[in-house]
């Protein structure tokens, strides 16, 4: 894009060249393996690509959040897993910065941003994914402790986290006035991965079910106010969404391109496929929906601290996430048979965009969210 800044232009080269050299070589071995490959966000974090939006005070770079979004969008066009596993990262770290105390901040902040600590966001539970409101985990004052007890699902870096940022009910009769968050760190007695989940696709990012049995930490893990929490995770939610956008966007062009480049090669009745009139409208399709997706994306990073973030930032999350359906399932249209073997990385792509209509609030829920910016959930009011 020709409107970005000097200094966007400039994380984003560093990212496309991390995705390059340092990410694109393990892909194929950890990939196989199932497993985030070892030392990668330190790897990220020495290239500065995690603390983008954090203080300078933290180890960060004070950047926008286009900056960040840029990133994530060249680390996922290389690899989605890792993509959202550094996106991760940094929406643990966000609530720290943004309502932790000095004492936390210093103590998560820089190692976060170094990659030195891995961080997860623990919110979903087995019975509570849309209705966040409805999680059963409980935190109850004891003393100077806080006993946790509960179960957390698909929880992205799980098996691999230092930190945790646990949602719990501090107050359970008050709704989304009773819940708090929590900082949990690995070895805290109480506190397990249960098990490693098994997935369709972003194979190279590892998922858990965790379990909180009498799980004690100090009063001084509380993040922010107690019974704030609802509201501190759905400003979390909201960069989540810009940031699941720039994914899509990655993902779909990483698509794009191989569709376009196969295309032009491969040659059947004695022509390049993309001669036929068929497969060329389907590439031009692919590049329109790849734009719309940009475009979105940009629309909600300038909207990000305005008044309408949040209808943006679900516009976005929305369609991109439908549109890297589309783009990756019509990639492996395009590549014909070979589509469908491991061997062409569409096989890999088609997998990996599959979540984005799920993860981090479902397009159902994000038409929701939608609806109610718009004024249309309440019939008889006016926007
Ligand atoms: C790979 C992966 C990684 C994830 N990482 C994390 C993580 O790191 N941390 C974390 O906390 N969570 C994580 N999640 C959880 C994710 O955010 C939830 O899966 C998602 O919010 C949907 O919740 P659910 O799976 O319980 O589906 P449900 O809420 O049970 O929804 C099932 C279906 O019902 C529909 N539905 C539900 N309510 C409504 C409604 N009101 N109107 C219309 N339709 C509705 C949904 O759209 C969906 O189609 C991850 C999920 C996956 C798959």
């Amino acid at each position: 894009m020709t409107d970005l800044s000097a200094e966007q232009r400039q994380i984003q080269d560093v990212a496309r060249e991390f995705a390059a050299r340092e990410l694109a070589p393990l892909v194929p071995e950890y990939q196989r393996r199932r497993s985030l490959p070892p030392g990668i966000m330190a790897r990220l974090g020495e290239f500065g690509l995690i603390g983008i939006m954090f203080p300078e005070e933290y180890g960060g770079a004070g950047g926008d959040v286009l900056s960040q979004a840029l990133a994530i969008q060249e680390i996922s066009k290389v690899d989605a897993g890792v993509g959202v596993a550094l996106l991760v990262q940094v929406l643990a770290l966000f609530p720290i910065w943004t309502t932790g105390t000095e004492d936390q901040r210093r103590r998560y902040l820089p190692k976060g941003l170094a990659g030195e600590i891995i961080g997860a966001i623990a919110m979903t539970e087995p019975d509570a994914g849309s209705d966040f409101a409805a999680i059963r985990t409980v935190a109850r004052r004891d003393g100077g402790e806080y006993v946790i007890n509960g179960r957390k699902t698909f929880i992205t870096n799980g098996p691999v986290a230092d930190f945790v940022v646990v949602a719990a009910k501090t107050n359970p009769g008050s709704g989304r006035r009773g819940m708090s968050l929590f900082l949990v760190d690995k070895g805290t007695p109480g506190f397990q991965v249960a098990r490693k989940l098994d997935k369709m696709g972003w194979h190279t990012s590892e998922t858990a079910e965790l379990v909180f049995d009498e799980c004690r930490v100090a009063a001084q893990q509380l993040l922010g106010e107690e019974n704030a929490g609802f509201y501190y995770v759905m400003e979390d939610f909201n960069l989540e969404r810009i940031l699941l956008a720039a994914q899509c966007v990655g993902l779909a062009e990483a698509a794009y391109g191989a569709a376009r480049n196969y295309a032009l090669s491969r040659r059947q009745f004695g022509q390049a496929i993309a001669g036929f009139q068929a497969v060329r409208h389907q590439l031009v399709e692919m590049y329109a929906q790849l734009q719309q997706a940009r475009l979105l994306l940009h629309q909600a990073c300038r909207a990000y601290n305005g008044e309408d973030r949040v209808l943006w930032a679900s516009l976005a999350k929305w369609i991109s996430s439908e549109i890297v359906n589309r783009v990756t399932a019509q990639a492996v249209q395009i590549h014909g048979g070979y589509g469908y073997i491991a061997d062409y990385p569409v096989e890999r792509y088609y997998r990996d965009a599959r979540v984005f209509t799920i993860g981090g609030g479902t397009s159902e829920i994000q038409k929701e969210i939608i609806a109610r910016r718009l004024g249309l959930t309440q019939p008889g009011s006016r926007a």
